[in-house]
């Protein structure tokens, strides 16, 4: 069967993945630049450096045994390794240690090598934004944001954050509004880099009653070099307030916020900039799986149908291939 995803996030390839190995043959369009979506690596020349920055997710769990086992395949590739970091906790009480025996892995030599590791020898297409989906007797249409179309697809599967997905579900009205029930908020991303190392005990922390959520030393992830570079996470209630401030208004501030963290002075920038992810995680995910109607072909996933993370964008696209061709 020829099946088309749109979306190639973990959801979408995982998909991908399992209609190949099952003889289908899958294609993959996407309107980023390299498939990945959420999970993601920004590479920026400084004046003296390449740097580097997981700028959407930082490292994953696999809870899951089907995942752990794939997980452990990635491994045995070199695309992921754990990250044995010294994770702290911020509250308002101030600082602690999370000493839990859970394993994080990352990808390496960045979090971006999962995506190329899921996209090999798949058919993808970058730079792809569809903007309709139609289902005709032959089957179904997409239109691209260009204006041209590609039709005869079998089977459609849609892996895209939830608000993305609904302009896509006209022919399936019960698909989209069950979609519009899972609003997603956004999450501001600082990329910054020091002159010198910060002064901190941690290598990553969550962070409560602040406007960040999450602080991590980039550059001490396995591969990484050890540079002096750090992400920081706004929380979603600061992101959602702060959605449409200037972004350079939101590096400063964030940056600030990090400040009151390090005991002493933080040391000089030498690389600050900010993205925002506009979907980044589900308000409340839905716990229903992905959305599926069988007579139209067509099925709709992603993390935030199983709980916003990159396990669940896993499992998501891989349940979403067998409802399809099931
Ligand atoms: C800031 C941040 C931090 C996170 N931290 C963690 C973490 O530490 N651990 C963890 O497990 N998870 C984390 N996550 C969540 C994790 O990134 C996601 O669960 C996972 O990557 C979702 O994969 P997905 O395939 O469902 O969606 P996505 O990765 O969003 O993929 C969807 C793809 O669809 C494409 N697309 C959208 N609309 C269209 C269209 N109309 N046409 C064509 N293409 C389209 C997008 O370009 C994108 O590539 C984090 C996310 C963010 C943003």
């Amino acid at each position: 069967m020829r099946v088309l995803i749109v979306g190639a996030g973990v959801a979408g390839l995982t998909a991908a993945r399992r209609l190949a190995a099952a003889g289908h043959a899958p294609l993959l369009l996407d309107k980023g630049r390299a498939p990945g979506g959420r999970v993601s690596t920004r590479r920026i020349l400084s004046a003296s450096d390449l740097l580097q920055f997981d700028h959407g997710a930082q490292y994953f769990t696999a809870r899951d045994p089907g995942f752990a086992a794939a997980v452990s395949a990635w491994s045995d590739a070199g695309v992921v390794r754990p990250w044995a970091g010294r994770f702290a906790s911020f509250d308002s009480e101030g600082r602690e240690a999370v000493n839990d025996a859970v394993t994080r892995w990352v990808g390496v030599p960045g979090m971006s090598a999962i995506g190329r590791h899921l996209a090999g020898g798949l058919d993808v297409r970058t730079g792809a934004r569809v903007t309709r989906l139609a289902r005709e007797d032959a089957g179904w249409t997409a239109t691209l944001e260009d204006g041209a179309t590609m039709d005869g697809f079998d089977r459609v599967i849609v892996a895209v954050p939830a608000p993305q997905a609904v302009p896509l579900l006209d022919a399936a009205p019960a698909l989209a509004a069950g979609a519009a029930r899972v609003p997603m908020h956004p999450c501001w991303a600082v990329l910054v880099a020091f002159d010198a190392p910060v002064p901190v005990r941690f290598d990553a922390a969550f962070v409560l009653h602040s406007p960040l959520g999450w602080v991590a030393h980039d550059g001490m992830k396995p591969k990484r070099g050890r540079a002096d570079t750090w992400v920081l996470h706004a929380s979603a209630s600061w992101s959602t307030a702060h959605r449409d401030d200037p972004a350079d208004a939101v590096g400063p501030f964030l940056l600030n916020a990090f400040a009151d963290l390090v005991p002493g002075t933080l040391p000089l920038p030498i690389h600050l900039s900010v993205h925002r992810w506009r979907y980044a995680a589900a308000e409340l995910p839905a716990v229903t799986g992905p959305l599926v109607d069988r007579t139209l072909g067509l099925a709709v996933c992603g993390d935030w149908c199983l709980g916003n993370r990159i396990e669940a964008a896993y499992l998501s696209g891989a349940r979403a291939a067998e409802a399809v061709t099931g």
